[in-house]
């Protein structure tokens, strides 16, 4: 069978191409995004919408990483890891310009507190926590993050809460493309039945 023919710009078969919608924007923090190899495989990530997008946001994908590898020499004062936390430190030192690096960990809650075991140096940075006032678009997946969100959708909240003068959700449309493209390949009948719960999921009726 001759392979599905991919666009060679969002890396996606032609009949999904993404294009029309990426953008590309600047970003005063440099984006580090760390991802369990089981993750890497899944289809319907948001991190290589996320990646493609913000010219600051790189993607590494392994168990164990060394903090002087991603974040560089001086990562313990110029990082904070964005995390479900109850002791949300980071977020005067990102505003006066202390942190210069925020750190994501993709995928379910299960992988990401995985990732904060096999590397306690993650650990050690200051938080920044997420309070999402509107529920995720991610309407396909049946375990999100434990914030509920997916890791572009947390991206644009953290940032667009350091940042008054650039709105970050110019990254979402693409993001919404994809997850428009997944719906109806499953079929709007079949995607009601398996992810719509009570309350939960904002698709309204045809
Ligand atoms: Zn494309």
């Amino acid at each position: 069978m001759p392979k599905r023919p991919f666009c060679p710009h969002c890396e996606r078969p032609m009949t999904t191409c993404l294009c029309e919608a990426l953008v590309s924007v600047d970003c005063p923090y440099r984006l580090v995004i760390l991802q369990d190899p089981r993750e890497a495989r899944h289809a319907l990530s948001s991190v290589p919408i996320l990646v493609k997008q913000v010219r600051t946001a790189s993607l590494w994908v392994g168990d164990v990483f060394d903090p002087a590898e991603v974040i560089g020499a001086s990562w313990q004062t110029d990082a904070a890891l964005v995390f479900p936390s109850t002791q949300a430190t980071g977020a005067h030192a990102a505003k006066d310009g202390g942190i210069t690096t925020l750190i994501f960990l993709d995928g379910t809650w299960k992988k990401a507190t995985r990732l904060m075991h096999l590397n306690p140096w993650l650990q050690e940075l200051p938080c920044l926590a997420l309070q999402p006032d509107q529920p995720s678009t991610y309407r396909i997946r049946k375990s999100p993050r434990a914030d509920g969100l997916s890791t572009i959708e947390a991206a644009v909240l953290v940032l667009n809460g350091l940042q008054s003068t650039q709105d970050f959700s110019v990254i979402l449309p693409a993001f919404e493309k994809m997850i428009d493209y997944q719906i109806t390949a499953m079929g709007r009948d079949t995607y009601r039945k398996n992810h719509l719960k009570a309350g939960r999921g904002g698709l309204s009726p045809q």
